[in-house]
């Protein structure tokens, strides 16, 4: 018997208990799922930072701790942690990722807030270019940024991508270090984040950044709050010189009603949901990193202490 500690808010075992189960079943994994355990008697951690478990010690022969999100900012630096560490690499959350990125990135493109806040009886002729002719920059090519980069590839987008190491992907321009970024942000268009949330990637898009980005740029942040510095942000939008950011992630979440985000005329917020977890298909994914780790194969996913992500 294999015994699967699930550690999250209590919301979350009641998404996540069945198709664990059945995913677990489907790889003739003899389990025993529950929220509660002698912590010495665990062998796997179903994890969400959000829940109660917070000191990884006494868990002494647990095998892995298996993130349910794709981010751990939260839980990578945690020092108690000593077992691997694996992040969610989900197909669902993947494709609602692309979903997201493709309609915000379609909607600046064409300009549809003109028509949709504007019918206000004026016949204007407004004839967006072609997708060929509007270059985007995405900023990370992992999982999500190279899934985004080749949705928009396909609907004719020229597109760049950064990443921290070297890369050489068909149809995309790669580029990657300090001066790569500067090459990267100054043709974009429209530039979408897709990095970790690391004390490296802090305040990427700062003022610098910003006043590199062609005139009437466009930004969309499905990746974290702390990527962009929001002061200079608000600067370059006040002056027009970004013509509108579409943010789905904070600094501090949810955004405090206060925040002038919420009132920016060339904002657009989201509430972090740019793309979940699936728990149908996260849950096999959790299930095959058990199989994995029952035979003594390597773990998919697993976290780079040292880089954060
Ligand atoms: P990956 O780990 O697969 O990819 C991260 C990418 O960022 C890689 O290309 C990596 O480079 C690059 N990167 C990391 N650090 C740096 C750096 N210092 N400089 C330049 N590039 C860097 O992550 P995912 O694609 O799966 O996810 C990306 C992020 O999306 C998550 O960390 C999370 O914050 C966010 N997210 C948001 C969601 C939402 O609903 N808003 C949902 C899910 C995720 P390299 O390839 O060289 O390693």
């Amino acid at each position: 018997m294999i015994n699967v500690l699930f550690a999250a808010k209590t919301e979350r075992w009641n998404t996540y208990e069945t198709p664990l189960r059945t995913a677990f079943a489907e790889q003739d994994l003899e389990v025993d799922l529950r929220t509660e355990f002698p912590p010495e008697d665990v062998d796997y951690i179903v994890y969400a930072p959000n829940g109660d478990l917070h000191d990884f010690t006494p868990f002494t022969r647990c095998k892995a701790v298996l993130n349910l999100w794709a981010g751990v900012e939260d839980v990578v630096g945690n020092q108690t942690l000593s077992q691997p560490l694996a992040r969610m690499v989900d197909y669902g959350l993947t494709q609602g990722m692309v979903e997201w990125v493709t309609g915000h990135t379609l909607r600046h493109h064409l300009g549809m807030d003109q028509h949709i806040l504007g019918q206000d009886g004026e016949w204007r002729s407004f004839v967006p270019p072609l997708a060929e002719d509007r270059r985007v920059t995405i900023l990370g090519l992992g999982t999500l940024g190279l899934a985004c980069a080749k949705a928009l590839i396909g609907l004719g987008f020229p597109v760049t991508g950064w990443s921290r190491t070297a890369k050489d992907i068909e149809g995309i321009t790669c580029l990657n270090g300090p001066d790569g970024l500067r090459e990267a942000v100054s043709t974009a268009d429209v530039l979408i984040l897709l990095l970790p949330n690391t004390a490296a990637t802090e305040n990427t898009v700062d003022s610098q950044a910003l006043a590199d980005m062609p005139e009437g740029a466009f930004i969309i942040n499905p990746g974290r709050g702390p990527l962009i510095d929001d002061d200079a942000l608000l600067m370059a939008l006040d002056s027009g010189h970004i013509a509108h950011a579409t943010l789905d992630v904070f600094r501090i979440e949810p955004l405090p009603a206060d925040h002038p985000y919420w009132s920016h005329p060339r904002v657009t917020v989201t509430p972090h949901i740019a793309s979940e977890t699936r728990p149908s298909s996260a849950s096999r994914v959790i299930a095959e990193n058990i199989r994995r780790g029952q035979s003594g194969e390597p773990f998919l996913h697993l976290v780079d202490r040292g880089a954060g992500y």
